[in-house]
């Protein structure tokens, strides 16, 4: 049975809040490391204010990381070309993005 309009609108809102927090968590990525960086420009090396801004920027890496693997286990389709596209983890602190998934290889796992 094909899923009802109002569950693809729930799936759809789903998904914008993941991309959301994806975007934020990119960019409190890009803010620990800059804190970083100008804590050891300042002379805090080994100290507790580096310590503190390595834990928050692994803090920050585990939970885009964990946020990467749930949105790869989407595989929604395009509203342009209504072909499948999934989830490519950005590397570092860069936000990941969707891409139309490869023709030769056919997704199987469609969670609509
Ligand atoms: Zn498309």
């Amino acid at each position: 049975m094909a899923p009802s309009r109002r569950a693809i609108a729930k799936r759809l809102r789903n998904v914008a809040i993941l991309e959301r927090t994806a975007a934020q968590l990119a960019e409190l990525c890009r803010h620990a490391n800059d804190l970083l960086r100008e804590a050891r420009a300042a002379g805090h090396h080994d100290d507790l204010v580096e310590g503190m801004g390595q834990a928050m920027l692994e803090e920050v890496l585990s939970a885009k990381h964990a946020l990467d693997t749930e949105l790869r286990r989407w595989a929604p389709v395009c509203l342009r070309c209504e072909r499948n596209v999934h989830w490519v983890a950005g590397a570092g602190c860069d936000a990941g993005h969707w891409a139309h998934a490869d023709r030769r290889r056919r997704i199987t796992d469609l969670s609509w």
